[in-house]
């Protein structure tokens, strides 16, 4: 298609030989397009942002010859705003379906397309063989469009949602509508979590009084509040036929989550939902939604209202070949070490302030009781430059997602992927100061 005449400019040889490494270069782009496959290692930007331009040069507002009457037709007043959603002015998908192809917009359809195969391509490396969409809001709207698909798809009319003391989800519930039913979480040992057999109890409640419940369960969370048993869960989401959802917000990061994800997929699962930020390395604003059910993923497409913008869709594309596989696998590694040495240095602390390291199983975050008050050690930690620490007091039913009284005060900190030894070092340095 590119057709450059060069010949006559400078001596043949030289000519040529520029021609070989501008081919060098095309190659990589070629491939992203032959193999749609998560590259193995990364492109470095400039490469990105050729492949952008290529593809957002084929939309209708790019056409040097278009003549545009409609009501919509990705008018700017900026350059500024053209470079901010990657040059795909017209945004993704036609009213009513996100997956569908926009016919103003054929550089942006296949930018979309393109970005769920390296998605899928991704998450099938990591053990997931899934089908998958770039969602172009973050987790807690992605969250709403996969309930309003399951009430399209299944009726329901009633969400159990085991509790876990996130707003998201329980505004994703509230927001379209649907009534929720929590179950309360009890004490093992120091760990929170919600029984199996009180989350049956729930659907056979709910089932007895002609409901048609789904399940939102939680996979990732701030201990104390432990994962759901997602595993036993889809069990009995698939013993009773009932629709699940899981909330896996930070899951792609850790294999004690994607084994988990694995071992329930086995059973039912509608769908899971990520963060695109907390996983890939985005900026905030988008999801990754997921499924083994190709059709119910295309219901949940068609549960989003109107079009989108690309902007959240291009940064998920861009992560992907940005990072390439084995760097993200070299991350996910760190992310593990990093864990071990939290854990190493809060017990040490622990031993020395006379307080205890609590014993919740989670793969990213861990917790340090304090005699002191838990709120105000985070508030010191943030005039100390420090973002991420929560103190959370024991009678805080909404922090500890216990309804009773929790037996510590504690603090919880957390060595999410990308984060750097140095800083956790530096962290555990100002907690001796202040705890
Ligand atoms: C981060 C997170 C969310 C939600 O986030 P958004 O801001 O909607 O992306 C929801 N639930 C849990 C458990 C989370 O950790």
């Amino acid at each position: 298609m590119l057709n450059l005449n060069f010949s006559g400019l400078i001596p043949t040889n030289m000519e040529k030989r520029g021609e070989l490494t501008l081919k060098e270069n095309l190659n990589i782009i070629e491939e992203i397009f032959n193999q749609r496959k998560i590259p193995k290692e990364g492109l470095d930007d400039d490469k990105i942002r050729l492949l952008l331009k290529i593809l957002s040069l084929m939309d209708t507002d790019k056409d040097p010859k278009v003549i545009q009457i409609g009501e919509r037709e990705a008018r700017i007043a900026s350059k500024i705003q053209n470079e901010l959603v990657g040059g795909f002015c017209h945004g993704i998908g036609r009213s009513g379906n996100l997956i569908d192809a926009q016919p103003k917009a054929p550089g942006a359809s296949i930018m979309y397309a393109l970005t769920n195969k390296i998605l899928e391509s991704f998450l099938k490396n990591l053990g997931l063989k899934v089908n998958a969409i770039a969602s172009p809001v973050a987790t807690g709207m992605s969250l709403s469009l996969c309930l309003s698909a399951a009430r399209k798809k299944y009726n329901s009319n009633v969400v159990i949602y085991p509790y876990a003391s996130h707003k998201s989800p329980i505004k994703a519930t509230s927001y379209i509508g649907m009534r929720m039913r929590l179950v309360e979480t009890k004490l093992y040992g120091d760990a929170v979590r919600v029984g199996v057999s009180d989350i049956e109890d729930a659907i056979k409640k709910e089932i007895n009084e002609s409901n048609n419940p789904c399940i939102l369960s939680t996979l990732t969370f701030f201990p104390p509040r432990e994962s759901d048993d997602i595993i036993e869960i889809s069990k009995i989401c698939e013993e009773f036929d009932v629709p699940h959802i899981i909330n896996g917000a930070y899951a792609i990061q850790n294999n004690f989550y994607i084994d988990k994800l694995k071992k329930a997929f086995k059973h039912r699962v509608d769908t899971v939902v990520s963060s695109s930020d907390k996983n890939l390395f985005t900026p905030i604003g988008g999801g990754i939604i997921y499924s083994k059910d190709k059709i119910f993923l295309r219901e949940i497409s068609l549960s989003y209202p109107g079009r989108a913008c690309a902007t959240p869709v291009v940064n998920i594309l861009i992560s992907l070949l940005s990072l390439g596989m084995d760097k993200y696998l070299d991350l996910m590694k760190k992310q593990k070490e990093s864990k071990k040495l939290l854990d190493e240095l809060l017990n040490e602390l622990a031993k020395k302030k006379g307080e205890r390291v609590l014993n919740v199983k989670n793969p990213i975050s861990s917790c340090i009781t304090t005699k002191k008050d838990p709120i105000n050690v985070a508030a010191k930690l943030y005039n100390l430059r420090i973002t991420g620490p929560r103190g959370i007091r024991k009678n805080d039913k909404f922090g500890t997602c216990y309804l009773g009284e929790y037996p510590y005060n504690y603090v919880v900190v957390n060595s999410a992927i990308g984060v750097k030894n140095e800083d956790i070092e530096l962290v555990v340095k100002k907690l001796e100061k202040v705890l």
